[in-house]
């Protein structure tokens, strides 16, 4: 039995090929957005729906094995690294993503003087600044 296998029952998520072949392609890392994880899936797959990857991923999602973020302009992207509360750092010229480890490490990790009553259970947080290649290409345009 492969990890993923393992992974897959130790949730009590039925083993599919596509499940097999979506928590693959995540494990390879990064932040990938469905488009790019259904074009991995179909070089391991004969035919497979994009709709069919993106019930794949809401039942990992919603399992924990797999997290859902969607920086502001950019669609939504999935990666493999779920439940750490991590967060992320976009760059604006190029869009680029990278982790940033929660200092605290579990949600939430800011903590608001009041919040009104509600029971805050997260902050998103999300960083935003220049990659190195954009920061280079910046330096040599001017
Ligand atoms: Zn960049
Ligand atoms: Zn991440
Ligand atoms: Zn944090």
């Amino acid at each position: 039995m492969s990890g993923a296998e393992e992974l897959l029952r130790s949730k009590g998520l039925r083993v599919t090929r596509p499940r097999l072949a979506v928590l693959d392609v995540l494990a390879a890392g990064g932040h990938l957005e469905v488009d790019e994880i259904t074009r991995r899936v179909r070089e391991r797959l004969d035919s497979v729906s994009t709709q069919a990857v993106y019930d794949v991923l809401g039942a990992l999602s919603r399992a924990g094995l797999s997290r859902r973020i969607e920086p502001a302009g950019s669609p939504a992207r999935f990666e493999a690294r779920a439940g750490d509360n991590h967060h992320h750092v976009v760059c604006r010229g190029c869009g680029d993503i990278a982790d940033i480890d929660c200092a605290v490490g579990s949600a939430p990790c800011l903590d608001p003087n009041t919040a009104h009553g509600f029971q805050v259970d997260e902050a998103e947080v999300t960083f935003w600044g220049l990659c190195p290649a954009c920061q280079t290409r910046r330096r040599a345009d001017v």
